[in-house]
């Protein structure tokens, strides 16, 4: 019979992109500290992505097993949303997650896991886990406030009551007065693609929710989500506090160590933007030309990430330290996590991925909110009006394309960065909250802390259901005999 967590052993799927990847990982990392046996199942091309990040943790119950992206020979596209620089592609994606389910089954039946975490944008999971008598958790990528807040907007389909794209309407019942409008909109809330209506059937059957966040982040928002019959869930985060050396900071995600640093140990302290748009954002020429106007023009030093975008090309400087400006350009994959510790560091402009804001968060800095889409305008919210910590560039309109997004012109730019990083009250305030925000966030991840002792909650729950399941097959076997 299972006595120790060590008995345990939990099977993860994340969705095939960075930022749903890495938090997992980190989840199975901070799991298995406490015992259990994790294994992280995937297809071989993130499984190669996933490597290098893992083999720095130095702990032997974390393994990797991996399934087939696809075999049908008539699917060409990258197993990574990464790789799909025209968004077309991603509905067809999205759907090709489903052929992932018999190969998943298959590993189940092999390794007989006593529990399935996988992310939301899996609903299959849920029925296969009751097939084998586990629990399945959802992971959601998101923080309580944008879920509710998207919850209530699409309920009550808030965005079909206003005349025109930038008319704003207010989110009713929430403990913040919250305001949006159409074009803040994800296409994924006004007309949701097929393979979401899933969602609620596999929710009924999902034992949990693990969230990355802390609930002194955001209470009012966790107590409303359980007061609104939301399901049984776990804070458990910024989960990737899990990861306390320079190493493994630097290496998370892949990321080489660079030049950067050097660059910045020669910089005061507070006196540097970093400027990153996560892991899937493009953009279009003009509008990476402004923005490198903007930061030219406010002055401040600035690091620069920019990915493999053809609108890159010649609009963006080469890699390093520019003659004649005072930013730093990295091209590619940043060292994030590490950049964003360093003291030099002031401000972060960011497009408000819920990694990115959970990271700027746990590292103490106001920042300058540049959403582009999915969830990311509500977590621009959440930075500007409930934490107030952000200031908004004046992104308003919610796409993948580029092109549809309205042009941010550099004046705006600039003026955004130079209310984050000059002095004055309201800048000083901000700092003020930020600081607060890091205290409480490396709190709740201590000892006593609210998400350790959840993520202890989680796991005894998870033995105790292993514990009676076994006591029941018991039982049921005496009775066939
Ligand atoms: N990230 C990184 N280096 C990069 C770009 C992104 O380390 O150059 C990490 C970042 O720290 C975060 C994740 O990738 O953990 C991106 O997740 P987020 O939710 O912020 O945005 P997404 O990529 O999903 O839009």
């Amino acid at each position: 019979m299972a006595s120790s967590a060590a008995d345990l052993h939990i099977f993860f799927l994340p969705l095939l992109a960075p930022g749903h990847m890495i938090p997992m990982l980190d989840l199975s990392i901070l799991i298995s500290g406490r015992g259990p046996r994790s294994t992280i199942v995937t297809t071989p091309a993130n499984a190669k992505l996933l490597r290098p990040s893992l083999s720095d943790t130095d702990n032997p119950n974390i393994h990797i097993l991996t399934i087939p992206f696809t075999s049908d020979e008539s699917i060409h596209y990258a197993e990574n949303l990464t790789g799909h620089p025209i968004p077309d592609i991603t509905p067809e994606f999205f759907a090709s997650l489903c052929r992932l389910e018999p190969h998943f089954e298959s590993l189940l039946l092999t390794h007989r896991p006593d529990c399935i975490i996988s992310d939301v944008f899996y609903p299959w999971t849920a029925n296969l886990a009751k097939r084998y008598g586990i629990p399945r958790i959802a992971f959601h990528g998101t923080s309580y406030f944008s879920f509710t807040v998207m919850s209530v907007i699409s309920h009550l389909r808030l965005y079909e009551s206003v005349s025109s794209f930038d008319e704003p309407f207010l989110v009713p019942g929430l403990p913040h007065s919250i305001k949006m409008t159409r074009s803040q909109m994800s296409s994924l809330i006004t007309s949701p693609p097929e393979f979401m209506a899933g969602f609620p059937a596999s929710f009924k059957e999902t034992y949990g929710m693990v969230m990355n966040t802390f609930h002194e982040l955001e209470p009012a928002y966790a107590d409303f989500f359980k007061s609104a019959g939301g399901m049984r869930s776990w804070n458990v985060g910024p989960v990737f506090l899990c990861r306390r050396s320079v190493d493994s900071l630097r290496n998370r995600g892949g990321a080489a160590a660079c030049e950067v640093f050097r660059w910045l140990d020669g910089k005061d302290a507070g006196s540097v933007l970093y400027v990153c748009f996560g892991s899937l954002a493009r953009f279009t020429a003009v509008q990476l030309r402004e923005l490198r106007a903007g930061l030219e023009a406010a002055g401040r030093s600035f690091i620069w990430v920019v990915k493999d975008d053809p609108a890159a090309e010649g609009s963006v400087p080469v890699t390093g330290e520019e003659e004649g400006s005072v930013g730093f350009v990295i091209k590619g994959w940043a060292p994030q996590l590490a950049i964003l510790e360093h003291e030099a560091l002031g401000g972060f402009l960011t497009h408000c991925g819920w990694n990115s804001c959970l990271e700027g968060i746990a590292a103490g800095l106001p920042m300058v909110t540049w959403p582009l889409f999915a969830d990311q305008q509500f977590n621009e919210r959440f930075l500007v009006d409930v934490l107030g910590v952000g200031v908004s560039v004046g992104s308003v309109v919610n796409s993948t394309r580029p092109e549809e997004r309205t042009v941010v012109v550099a004046e705006r730019v600039a003026a955004a960065v130079e209310a984050v990083m000059g002095g004055g009250e309201e800048a000083e305030e901000r700092r003020r909250k930020a600081r607060e925000m890091k205290e409480a966030a490396a709190k709740a991840v201590g000892e006593g802390g609210s998400s350790e002792v959840d993520l202890g909650r989680m796991v005894e729950e998870l033995m105790a259901l292993k514990m009676n399941r076994i006591k029941e097959t018991a039982v049921n076997d005496r009775i066939s005999a």
